[in-house]
């Protein structure tokens, strides 16, 4: 995942908010997917051997070619129904309380902006840190999934897909 900008030596080297969390398995999540140690096929295509080209790590959820399956999308923007569920009952709602405008921020912002905003706000990191670690259990249930690289640009992806 990439950041917005390069951060200075002291801002690496200060203590996160997010290690504070007192729940192991979300802190680990969330420490996981922030230094890219997640499920997600981006990341999982890259560790294969041979590596999986960065466009045929197609979302194993709504299996749109346009859809890498990179964090901004599997936590913020595929419309599977099972993701959508998760987003918005363990992340949207619980949010709600914290956050009176999370709905609507949520809307607004593009992915890496939302993100940014929750990460920068201590309060709403427990209930952020729950849904990575619930969306990462359910990509454990669904396998790795990607095309050939010679497969069409557009649509939903057909039957001689590799998984
Ligand atoms: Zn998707």
């Amino acid at each position: 995942m990439r950041l917005p900008s390069t951060p200075t030596l002291s801002q690496v080297c200060a203590a996160q908010p997010y290690l504070k969390l007192t729940s192991t398995k979300p802190r680990e999540a969330l420490v996981r997917l922030l230094t890219s140690d997640h499920p997600f096929g981006i990341e999982v295509g890259r560790r294969r051997s041979p590596p999986v080209p960065p466009n045929c790590r197609i979302c194993r959820f709504c299996r749109q070619k346009a859809a890498l399956e990179d964090e901004m999308h599997v936590l913020f923007t595929c419309e599977d129904a099972r993701l959508q569920h998760i987003r918005e009952t363990q992340l949207l709602q619980l949010l709600l309380p914290l956050l009176p405008g999370a709905r609507q921020l949520f809307r607004r912002l593009e992915p890496l902006a939302f993100l940014n905003f929750v990460m920068g706000k201590e309060r709403l990191l427990a209930v952020f840190a729950h849904y990575v670690l619930d969306v990462f259990q359910l990509v454990d249930t669904v396998p790795f999934f990607s095309v050939p690289s010679d497969s069409p640009l557009a649509g939903p992806v057909g039957v001689n897909a590799t998984v």
